[in-house]
């Protein structure tokens, strides 16, 4: 089996802020703690994936200016191809305004900007790097045009997709139906099944396309829906100070895990690791674990 793992999606620059709590509208609150760190859920899911020893090539668009050379560095201290990170003229590249409260909820807002340029086109250009992978991770960051071209040239090449479905919007079935492991949190399950208890939820969304749900539960761990039967997995206890990142560090190290020839089980728990190491460090790809420190917590 291909154990190359293509990421397909957004690259952003985060500039993150920690609040007393997060705004209501109209209301200004102090903050403190100023940063301005790489993110992007595509951009994310790649360091994650690289750091963690995954063989990675990310696939996305940065603007022209001073942000996209600091997201390509990022990309490669984390042993990930940025080769095809392509620049986009006049645009700016993706950001996102990020506010964190103490106990490490979050409130965000993204300006998708060269993101939302990458195009079906720049997929198709780009060809080989699906017919060398055996994974590719997407999420919901880029056009979903661009999304739907990206899983049926996975489907051509027989690639296993990985789509986390954030942020949360409804689906088309026909994309739906590409995708082999669907990733959702609780929020964006809501947008893709009827309302009911989780593992209804999960399974029933087995039924529209991916043959395994993995829905994260935050400090609950995640659940597993497969032909019919659902499986908890539990994160380990740890103190979160920032979620940020926590699910598509989830992503990451379950495409490592899988690509390595791990089963789903031992796949997510790796990943359930991961992602609780990510939470108790702040930042987006600066909070991401390196393989012993995931070890270490085993
Ligand atoms: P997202 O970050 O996409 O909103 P979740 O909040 O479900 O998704 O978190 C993704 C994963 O991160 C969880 O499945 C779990 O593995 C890990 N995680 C998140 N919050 C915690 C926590 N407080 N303690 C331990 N692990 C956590």
């Amino acid at each position: 089996m291909k154990s190359g793992i293509l990421v397909v999606g957004s690259l952003n620059m985060d500039f993150v802020l920690r609040v007393e709590h997060l705004p209501a509208p109209g209301e200004t609150v102090r903050g403190s703690d100023f940063q301005m760190t790489p993110g992007g859920k595509g951009a994310n899911q790649a360091a994650a994936a690289g750091r963690l020893g995954g063989h990675v090539s990310m696939l996305g668009r940065v603007g022209e200016d001073i942000f996209a050379e600091q997201l390509r560095q990022s990309l490669s201290a984390c042993d990930c191809d940025f080769s095809r990170v392509l620049e986009t003229p006049g645009v700016s590249t993706g950001t996102a305004l990020i506010f964190v409260e103490q106990g490490g909820s979050n409130q965000i807002a993204v300006a998708a900007g060269a993101n939302a340029r990458l195009t079906s086109d720049d997929l198709r250009e780009a060809e080989d790097a699906f017919s060398e992978a055996g994974f590719l991770l997407l999420q919901l960051e880029s056009q979903l045009a661009t999304v739907e071209t990206a899983l049926e040239l996975a489907r051509k090449h027989g690639v296993i997709t990985i789509l986390d479905p954030a942020p949360a919007r409804p689906l088309p079935p026909e994309l739906l139906a590409m995708v082999d492991i669907c990733t959702p949190n609780e929020t964006e399950i809501c947008a893709l099944a009827d309302s009911g208890p989780p593992a209804n939820m999960a399974l029933q969304l087995t039924t529209k396309g991916p043959r395994t749900v993995i829905l994260t539960l935050g400090a609950a761990g995640a659940l597993v829906a497969h032909e019919g039967q659902t499986t908890r997995y539990l994160a380990p206890k740890v103190e979160a100070i920032d979620t940020v990142a926590a699910g598509d560090c989830f992503n990451g190290a379950l495409a490592v895990a899988l690509a390595e020839g791990a089963g789903i089980p031992e796949a997510v728990l790796f990943a359930n690791r991961a992602a609780a190491i990510c939470v108790t460090r702040s930042g987006a790809q600066a909070s991401l674990p390196t393989r012993e420190e995931v070890a270490a917590l085993a």
